[in-house]
């Protein structure tokens, strides 16, 4: 008998390495009340038969800090447990077959630096001489990371499962979730079957880490968890004379293949580009520890190019072929956080090929921001409320993860864009685009023109870390708008009415700045958590009395919603989204003036229409409610048309528009734009973890209001002083590019990333923002330090300012 408990403060589902790290944190947080549910064996989904590779080299700051987390736990996770984990830093070499691969490695090396992962680069015989297997003709550069490791998979899970179960968790096999019960809202516990038998846990806070069963149990709750499971491939040969015991993990990116020597075996693992969603029909019931068949066909490629890379495979014998289903998501990222569609509904799953070194940092941060309320720092990379609602399609998620595994191995050039499921969201205009030369990108399913093709151009991305393809184009559009008149389309805003009688009363409790202000007005403000940290930033346009009009990047509408809900409380008032009901065209540039006056018959003077006011215009032979407002740093208007309307409205500012130069601009001369004015983007200059005032938006922050979310954290930190601060950085050379991630040195040392770059066509140099601690040091003395960016490990020196270096007073704005 299983005495199974009727209450638990969570449950979670699911005994592969997620749900075991979970339970593990949760238990160490402690919260020992919580009960683990594994419908068979713990592993027997997709943990028993991973890799096991452990390498903390992420795409991103945080992402290379939860792997670290992972690959420090994992080495002390024996002692605590005593289960041996094959954890073995045994380190890992990336090689590079391309100059834009190596790029890829040394910007990612500077990554890791700024998080003290230990990296070396290495040259081709330096890496010959670590591995002597490997053929490096044609290897460019490499990478070495001596702390890097590889692992036992299951034992791993094991261990956590055990270090649960020393705290307190209880972890139960054979017992299969067949609901996550729900009230009002919000999770009231989970309904299984042990053995036959029904039973029930009444628990407050349960976690999906179900892997690729998590999909259709989150959808029983309405709860969007897009993920669908992929077939991925290893094989390993019989033992190899000569290989040695410490030989370091190996990866080959540029021929989608890792290898990894095991008792003298050597694996050869593929992230092959095109690959095979599995479970279209479902997953058999009786599924516990099954392989999928071999399919040689489809690995023969890669198996091919590592017989080169690795003369050995000529000869060993194959002892397995392996082949197992792992669940993947629209974007390569996994999910962690509370489902925006139910309280107390948290997932940790969809780990796309990498759950085992991202499980334990996943777990840890999950367990904290369960605990505690609150993430342990910016997780927006991973959050599902970055899930869209449509993403639940099947077909949909079957086409795209053909292309997501293979992702993980494919060059992460800026601006890359996916070429699957493409065109499910679409702006009125999107065809009116199309036939003039837009190259079209892709964020939340939306399509929006990135950038304009010239009559005859090639109408693709050619991706590298240097100049790409557009950037005349870009140059172009974004000149156009520093000194005549460009439009773009923003329809993908996401756009929330909030009404009713206590609208304004909730959103003053909800937003840093003052609601009570005339309708008509718009004002720029941000949802601040307890801590100061900003949770959204967007502008709130009073419509009426009773009605305000919400808008907010497409990417997070979401989770805005989310947060909007979860803070309503007793307030009257409804919260809608109308994101599609309405487009978006903004009209932006110093002649923007002159081009609405000729095709509306209202008055765009400053008197009539000031910077920061909204109102209804006539347009063609339609209407626009037009916002004053910008994000380019420019005079313009942000045109809001009714869905049925835009094409007419289009039709009408392109007529006219010949008069004006009016030329049609993309979302790259928008962040180009935006960039070169510090306008902050949420998610990468601003995030929940960073406070309010030193990201330089205390504007934003009324003084006066009696009480709103975030206020204290305000006041404490206006007590303290601030530790960081934004600058805004311009390279003096004007060839190298900034995108992100890049590190800022401050007098000789590394301070952190570059949150965002572009090249400032209008200034003449690649332009970027970032944080620079300041603790107890005046603005005068910040300034004063010599400051320069590592692109690719190499030092370029930057000017450094706290106000915009463009248009600093904000006077071509407001002119
Ligand atoms: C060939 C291959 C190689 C890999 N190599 C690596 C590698 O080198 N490094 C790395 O980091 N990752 C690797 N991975 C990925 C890694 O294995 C997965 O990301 C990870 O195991 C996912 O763990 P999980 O806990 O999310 O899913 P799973 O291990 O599948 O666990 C989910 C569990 O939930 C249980 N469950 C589902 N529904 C219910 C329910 N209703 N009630 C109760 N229980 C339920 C299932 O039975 C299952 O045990 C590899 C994967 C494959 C396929």
């Amino acid at each position: 008998m299983v005495d199974i408990p009727k209450q638990a403060r969570a449950v979670v589902i699911g005994g592969g390495v997620s749900g075991c790290s979970v339970a593990y944190h949760l238990a160490k947080a402690g919260w020992t009340d919580v009960v683990l549910l594994e419908r068979k064996r713990l592993t027997s989904g997709t943990t028993w038969h991973a890799a096991g590779l452990i390498g903390q080299l992420r795409g991103s700051a945080n992402m290379t800090r939860l792997a670290k987390y992972s690959a420090d736990l994992y080495v002390r996770l024996e002692a605590e447990t005593g289960v041996a984990t094959g954890m073995r830093q045994v380190g890992s070499i990336s090689v590079a077959l391309t100059r834009e691969r190596h790029e890829e490695l040394l910007r990612q090396a500077t990554v890791a630096r700024i998080f003290d992962v230990e990296v070396h680069e290495i040259s081709p015989s330096e890496a010959k001489a670590k591995y002597p297997h490997l053929n490096i003709d044609g290897v460019v550069g490499a990478v070495a990371l001596p702390l890097d490791g590889q692992c036992d998979p299951a034992n791993i899970a094991m261990a956590l499962a055990k270090g649960a179960r020393m705290k307190g968790a209880k972890i139960v096999e054979g017992a299969l979730v067949t609901k996550v019960t729900t009230a009002d809202g919000r999770t009231t516990g989970v309904d299984y079957i042990l053995n036959g038998e029904p039973g029930h846990i009444a628990a407050d806070v349960v976690v999906n880490c179900g892997g690729m069963w998590g999909r259709d149990l989150a959808a029983q709750n309405g709860v969007t968890l897009p993920l669908h499971a992929c077939e991925h491939f290893y094989l390993v040969t019989e033992p190899v004379a000569g290989i040695a015991p410490d030989l370091p993990v190996l990866r080959v990116p540029d021929e989608c293949a890792y290898y990894k020597q095991d008792a003298g075996k050597m694996m050869l693992g593929a992230f092959e580009p095109k690959a095979k969603p599995w479970g279209m029909d479902g997953i058999r019931k009786d599924f516990e520890f099954d392989t999928l068949p071999e399919d040689w066909d489809h690995f023969m490629p890669i198996l091919e190019m590592a017989t080169n890379r690795m003369p050995l495979f000529e000869t060993a014998g194959i002892h397995t072929f392996f082949n197992g289903p792992e669940s993947f998501t629209p974007d390569d990222r996994y999910y962690l956080g509370e489902a925006p569609e139910v309280k107390g509904y948290w997932t940790a799953a969809g780990y796309n090929s990498i759950g085992i070194v991202s499980s334990g940092g996943a777990g840890q941060a999950l367990a904290h921001w369960i605990t505690e309320g609150e993430p342990p720092f910016d997780l927006w990379e991973v959050d599902i409320r970055r899930a869209q609602p449509f993403q639940k399609n099947r077909r949909y998620l079957k086409e795209r993860v053909s292309e997501t595994l293979g992702l993980l191995y494919a060059d992460h050039f800026p601006y890359r864009q996916v070429e699957t499921a493409r065109g499910v969201r679409r702006s009125p205009i999107h065809d009116h685009l199309a036939a003039r030369g837009a190259v079209f990108g892709e964020v939340a399913g939306w399509e929006r023109a990135n950038w304009f093709a010239d009559e005859g151009q090639e109408r693709e991305y050619r991706y590298s870390w240097k100049r790409q393809n557009w950037f005349e184009n870009q140059k172009a559009e974004h000149l156009a708008v520093r000194g005549g008149v460009g439009l773009f389309d923003m329809t993908s805003f996401g756009k929330i009415r909030v009404e009713g009688r206590d609208a304004m009363a909730f959103l003053n409790r909800v937003c840093s700045a003052q609601m009570d202000v005339a309708p008509g007005r718009i004002v720029y403000t941000m949802f601040l958590n307890r801590n100061g940290g900003i949770e959204a930033d967007l502008t709130v346009t009073r419509l009426s009395e009773t009605a305000y009009l919400l808008v907010v990047p497409g990417a997070t509408l979401q989770r805005n919603l989310a947060w909007l809900r979860a803070h309503l409380g007793d307030d009257f008032a409804v919260i809608t989204d109308v994101t599609a009901g309405e487009s978006v065209l903004c009209v932006m540039g110093p002649k923007a003036r002159d081009l609405l006056s000729s095709v509306s018959p209202d008055d765009f003077s400053n008197a009539a229409h000031p910077f920061g006011t909204a109102r209804e215009i006539e347009i063609g032979m339609g209407l626009a409610r037009a916002h004053r407002v910008t994000y380019v740093g420019e005079l313009g208007w942000e045109l809001y048309v009714s869905a049925d309307q835009t094409a007419h409205v289009f039709e009408a500012l392109m007529e006219a528009g010949g008069d004006h130069g009016l030329k049609l601009c993309g979302l790259h001369a928008l962040d180009s734009c935006r960039i070169e004015k510090a306008y902050r983007h949420w998610g990468h200059d601003i995030t929940d973890e960073d406070h309010v005032l030193e990201a330089g938006l205390g504007f934003t922050v009324s003084r006066k209001k009696a009480d709103f979310t975030g206020r204290e954290a305000v006041l404490r930190k206006e007590e303290a002083g601030l530790t960081r601060r934004m600058l805004q950085f311009r390279l003096k050379a004007p060839g190298p590019l900034l995108f992100h991630n890049e590190a800022i040195v401050r007098d000789g040392r590394i301070v952190g990333p570059v949150t965002s770059g572009a090249y400032g066509h209008f200034l003449g140099g690649a332009v970027g923002m970032g944080y620079v601690p300041c603790a107890g040091e005046s603005e005068d003395e910040v300034l004063a330090s010599r400051y320069e960016i590592e692109v690719a490990g190499v030092r370029h020196e930057a000017l450094a300012s706290l106000a915009p270096m463009h248009d600093p007073k904000s006077e071509r704005v407001r002119m």
